[in-house]
């Protein structure tokens, strides 16, 4: 690794840290991933005794290629974006996920301070990462820590997440063509559920790995 690269991920490690010790705190079980890998790796060892395992649709989640492991592993795969399914069968997918085994997500945006920002346009995987599933993983590249408040995070999402989020699955929102977040009234509008996990829900094993890496957006 060159010096440069680094200093830079040398100082990525240090407030993923930060934020890892925050969800600590916040009863969340958290881990620092230094690579991709590490997260790979933690997810395949906690998917050892599932059976069922959910996918939120999660583009950090996609980026591990751990889905096409798993299958191979025999565990039965509860992904509503696989391609050709009607809205009936992906709606029955979402609704078998809220009591898989195990579900796997990506967060919009983490906090420094230990908060996990979540908004969706269904609320499918919002809800299956805070109640339903025996076991929540939710995975965290280094560029969803957001060091700042809440509000601050929810925009960190609607400038960053959602834009790219409606181009790819082809939204007729604004932001879609703008790439900003104009607050809109779009009938396709996706910012319809807001999720602000402030603490590790009461009956809800959630961890959450923080990975010095870029993954999602
Ligand atoms: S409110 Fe509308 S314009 Fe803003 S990010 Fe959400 S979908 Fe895009």
């Amino acid at each position: 690794m060159e010096m440069t690269e680094e200093l830079v991920s040398w100082s990525h490690e240090q407030k993923c840290r930060k934020a890892v010790e925050a969800l600590i705190r916040h009863d969340f079980t958290a881990q620092y991933c230094p690579t991709a890998q590490d997260a790979f790796d933690y997810i395949v060892n906690e998917a050892s005794q599932a059976v069922t395992i959910g996918f939120g649709g999660s583009m950090t989640v996609a980026g591990l290629d751990v889905e096409a492991h798993l299958r191979e592993q025999g565990k039965q795969i509860l992904n509503h974006g696989v391609p050709g399914l009607s809205l009936e069968q992906r709606l029955e997918i979402m609704r078998r996920q809220l009591t898989s085994d195990l579900f796997l997500a990506g967060c919009n945006a983490l906090t420094l301070s230990g908060e996990l920002v979540n908004i969706d346009a269904t609320g499918n995987r919002a809800a299956a990462m805070f109640f339903g599933p025996r076991k929540v993983i939710v995975v965290a590249g280094r560029n969803k820590l957001v060091d700042g408040t809440l509000q601050e995070a929810i925009l960190r999402v609607k400038n960053w997440a959602t834009p790219p989020n409606a181009r790819r699955l082809k939204f007729n929102t604004p932001c879609a063509t703008t790439g900003f977040c104009s607050n809109c009234n779009s009938p396709e509008r996706l910012c319809r559920v807001t999720t602000i996990l402030e603490r590790k829900p009461r009956f809800t094993d959630v961890r959450v790995l923080v990975v010095n890496a870029e993954l999602g957006f």
